[in-house]
């Protein structure tokens, strides 16, 4: 499938770039041109397809680095659930029912609603972490159904954790086996999904680190997001969360470390020396009242997720520069730019391709915005139009591996029936939680 679009405004915001009266030329998947007046250059190739931009934006697409799919259903959630007095209250009484509650009918409409929002929202990648301890075998195969019926690209993963007994475990690692082994594609790839340092053993860990170096993909893991987990390393095993993950040669470059709220110094140093990613979630520390990642902005591979929180990276972006601002750091809105940008060091790591700017070469995963701007758009100042500027409400027309998957505002098939089914699987899900 050849695509061009006419008449675009380039705009990067990592390595910041801008350009007017640009076309941009994809071939297949990639970007093949990028010019002016492109037509006159491409006489005798075929196009397939032309989208004239009419000077509207083209920005590379947004990466959310840390999601979950299976949470999508609990927006709004009416249910018996008890009050809780810290973190794992919240998990033992509503995260640990609720994706104990999920089949494969609920799982699948949880998946596709977030991929929805996630297109919607400009989202281009969507790194999701998956738990239906009653739907294992074969979830995220249900996933990556959700994600293509919506054309999203995904790295995807089931969170290990020894709370089913270690039967279930290695039902678990088997489950991100076979989905690596027989699953991934050009749009979906797998990750080694574990939960947490605090409900993994060390018989799980050492599991965990074959998995890696038997698949050779990363491990992506929630890591001190509460104290809770900081204290259950120390008093356990006598080292940090990151020093007992590194005892079993866990991480490296596409190690994916959530959280990192209550990360120590020498906790930093191990995620530097390995190349790997921490995942600031703003919106979910905030609501989970874990604390502040001050640390993260000493961290070179800083990237951006919701943690559950939808997949609007515009939104979560904010969240992360207002909520930095209130805690006192002196950081820019440049910086969260490099942060949100950082996805797509995860995507080449994860796809071996090039992803995150417009030029020939890079996938083309592009999303074109129609936003209206009462000031200049210029070199350095991109980074504070994101920040008090734009959101997904602009995003107009979405690619996703050279493919047109949603064009002015519009998914390619009727969405209200998704929406309809959704909700009857909202409210199926919610009854089926009082049972757990
Ligand atoms: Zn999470």
């Amino acid at each position: 499938m050849n695509l061009l679009i006419k008449q675009a405004r380039l705009l990067q915001f990592y390595p910041e770039k801008l350009a007017a009266n640009a076309d941009i030329f994809i071939q297949d998947q990639y970007i093949k041109k990028v010019g002016k007046d492109l037509e006159k250059e491409l006489k005798g190739e075929k196009i397939d397809k032309v989208i004239d931009a009419g000077g509207n934006f083209v920005i590379p697409g947004n990466v959310c680095s840390h999601n979950h799919f299976y949470s999508a259903l609990a927006r709004g959630v009416v249910a018996d659930i008890r009050p809780s007095y810290d973190f794992v209250g919240v998990l033992q009484n509503l995260w640990w029912r609720l994706d104990r509650a999920l089949d494969e009918s609920s799982l699948y409409y949880s998946g596709l609603a977030g991929a929805l929002d996630a297109v919607r929202a400009g989202t281009t990648l969507v790194i999701d972490h998956n738990a239906s301890p009653s739907c294992i075998k074969g979830s995220l195969k249900i996933l990556k159904t959700a994600y293509e019926k919506c054309g999203l690209r995904g790295i995807l993963c089931y969170e290990v954790t020894d709370r089913n007994g270690l039967q279930g475990r290695d039902n678990w690692i088997k489950e991100n086996l076979e989905f690596i082994k027989n699953q991934e594609t050009d749009l979906i790839k797998g990750a080694v999904g574990a939960h947490a340092p605090f409900t993994l053993c060390d018989e799980s860990l050492n599991h965990l680190s074959d998995a890696v170096r038997e698949t050779q993909r990363g491990i992506h893991i929630h890591a001190a997001e509460d104290k809770y987990d900081l204290s259950y390393s120390h008093y356990n095993y006598g080292m940090s969360t990151l020093e007992r993950l590194e005892r079993f040669n866990l991480l490296d470059e596409k190690s994916l470390i959530v959280h990192g709220v209550h990360l120590l110094d020498k906790d930093a140093d191990i995620i530097e020396s390995r190349n790997s990613f921490l995942v600031h979630n703003p919106k979910s520390n905030m609501n989970n009242n874990v604390g502040y990642n001050s640390k993260l902005f000493g961290l070179k591979n800083v990237a951006i997720g919701t943690d559950g929180i939808g997949s609007d990276m515009f939104e979560e972006t904010k969240f992360g520069y207002f909520k930095s601002r209130d805690a006192g750091l002196n950081l820019l809105p440049s910086d969260f730019m490099r942060f949100l940008c950082n996805g797509n060091k995860i995507a080449e790591r994860y796809f071996g391709g090039k992803f995150g700017q417009i030029e020939p070469g890079f996938l083309a995963d592009l999303v074109i915005l129609d936003y209206l701007h009462p000031t200049p758009v210029m070199m350095n100042n991109t980074a504070g139009h994101f920040i008090f500027g734009l959101s997904s409400q602009v995003v107009e027309t979405v690619i996703i591996n050279g493919r047109c998957v949603y064009e002015n505002r519009q998914f390619p098939f009727d969405v209200e029936s998704i929406y309809c089914k959704a909700r009857k699987e909202a409210s199926r899900l919610w009854k089926k939680i009082d049972r757990f």
